[in-house]
């Protein structure tokens, strides 16, 4: 949302009493990362992306923080999450810093398979 990503595909305005039930949906967490949300911060994800087919449906919408709403763009959720797990890959190769604070303990992996916050409080999406 507001970045025009999903570019000329059209969205339906959601009614406040929408926004509050998609808010309501993940006790008020971001679906994704699971951190608190406030409701004036919240975006709309759609967790199958509305040019990927998803539906523009109470069902395919979740909470988001600005940051996993901004990461997740127009990823399907199994390439959020692959994108995610991949961090670790990306920073080795790409940044020196990660490299040294290895090197010096300072920094460490933590490979893990990602969990989201809906999963993990079982709500389903789409389809
Ligand atoms: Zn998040």
């Amino acid at each position: 949302m507001g970045t025009g990503t999903d570019g000329e595909i059209k969205r339906r305005k959601l009614s406040k009493a929408e926004r509050l039930q998609v808010y309501d949906k993940c006790n008020h967490r971001c679906a994704y990362c699971g951190c608190d949300l406030e409701y004036k911060n919240m975006q709309v994800d759609h967790a199958q992306p509305l040019r990927c087919g998803g539906a523009d449906e109470m069902n395919n919408m979740l909470p988001a923080c600005r940051s996993c709403n901004h990461y997740k763009a127009t990823l399907m959720v199994e390439k959020y999450r692959e994108y995610i797990e991949g961090i670790p890959d990306r920073l080795n190769r790409d940044s020196i810093p990660f490299a040294v604070g290895k090197r010096f303990g300072v920094v460490s992996e933590n490979r893990k398979h990602v969990v989201f916050w809906f999963e993990e409080i079982g709500i389903e999406v789409g389809e």
